[in-house]
């Protein structure tokens, strides 16, 4: 892409507050429903009301959206609070018909943006549009998915262009209904430095406990905005009960919420340091989830050694891993020093769990 910076024109342009933020339930339920959210939105610091009408489910069998019938109400919701309005479309029939209800801004979900031929197919039938489309990122952690997805909007002559980050599903349960990965977005935020990011902390917790340091740390990493499931009576939505909040949840987060105006070279300066601090956290967390799990396969060795007899500490396989870790650190700049260091260290932690184990 190049005129990459035309790519964030469309969100100054809306002049709309700084974050970005888009509210609304997972699925319009009901017209009444729908519209009740909008006014319970209306004051608060969301400018655009979200509801899904084809909810793709991973598993048949779910509540799959009230389909075309819902754009009506989205539009009355709109007339009534003046709110913005955007939904998911998921293939040419959904891009018509939400054409022809002027819905203000679409967004691709993640299992759609797995896929090169819907994305192209998607990306003609929009073709020329001037309404903003926002690209969810695909299911699987694979940031050439998520970045061929925008070249095919933006060869479709689609200008304006925003991304979604909802996190990746993994096979393990993790704390996450599906896994940040912060440094996919932050990588594809280097090489498209203009294209709006949008964080979409629902999806990623899957519980609503920890949607607000979601959205800090969106913050703090110079996110653009926030896309975050909102319903009347969460605990009896039709989808996603246990991570939607209430807009009076969503007004105290936006107030409690951090928020950083680029002004002067002090704040510069500032902003800058804390965007890199919080990158430092975030692999710094990584570190501590590897090691956890390093130690969590020694747990399972000493069981093992445990139970056929076998020392805890062999000389010759330590070695091995040593002289193998220090070439492959030199690839990574570290040096020898560092190498022996930490290894020493991870190596007198494995055999402390390992004798804990043993003598259990
Ligand atoms: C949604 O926004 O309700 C949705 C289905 O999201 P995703 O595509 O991220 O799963
Ligand atoms: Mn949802």
């Amino acid at each position: 892409m190049e005129n990459k910076k035309e790519l964030r024109n469309w969100l100054n342009d809306m002049n709309l507050n700084h974050p970005l933020v888009i509210a609304g339930p997972c699925s319009a339920e009901t017209e009444e429903q729908v519209v009740k959210i909008a006014h319970q939105l209306k004051d608060t610091d969301a400018t655009v009301l979200r509801a899904g009408i084809w909810k793709p489910r991973t598993r048949p069998g779910n509540f799959e959206g009230v389909g075309a019938l819902g754009l009506k109400w989205l539009q009355r919701a709109r007339e009534e609070t003046g709110m913005m309005i955007t939904t998911e479309v998921a293939n040419p029939a959904h891009v018509d018909l939400a054409q022809k209800h002027d819905v203000d801004i679409l967004w691709i979900g993640a299992r759609t943006t797995v896929s090169p031929f819907i994305v192209q197919e998607i990306a003609e039938a929009l073709r020329g549009t001037d309404k903003p489309v926002l690209i969810k990122n695909p299911v699987n952690p694979d940031l050439g998915l998520w970045l061929g997805a925008v070249e095919r909007f933006h060869k479709s002559g689609i200008k304006n262009l925003g991304v979604i980050h909802r996190g990746f599903s993994t096979y393990e349960k993790t704390r996450y209904r599906n896994n940040p990965e912060w440094q996919i977005p932050i990588d594809l935020q280097n090489r498209f430095p203009d294209l709006p990011l949008i964080l979409d902390p629902s999806h990623i917790a899957g519980n609503r406990d920890i949607i607000f340091d979601l959205c800090q740390t969106a913050l703090d990493l110079n996110y653009d905005g926030l896309m975050i499931e909102t319903h009347h009576d969460p605990e009896n939505a039709w989808s996603d009960a246990a991570q939607q909040i209430t807009p009076k949840t969503l007004d105290q987060i936006t107030i409690d919420l951090r928020i950083r105006k680029e002004e002067g070279d002090a704040v510069e300066f500032r902003n800058r340091l804390s965007t890199l601090r919080t990158k430092i956290d975030v692999v710094d967390h990584k570190l501590l989830e590897i090691l956890g799990k390093r130690m969590k396969i020694s747990d399972e060795i000493g069981q093992l050694k445990k139970e056929n007899n076998v020392a805890i500490l062999q000389t010759k396989r330590w070695n091995e891993i040593l002289g193998k870790m220090i070439l492959e650190g030199e690839d990574q700049k570290l040096s020898e020093e560092f190498i022996l260091r930490i290894f020493k260290a991870i190596h007198q932690e494995s055999i402390n769990h390992q004798k804990k184990v043993i003598s259990s």
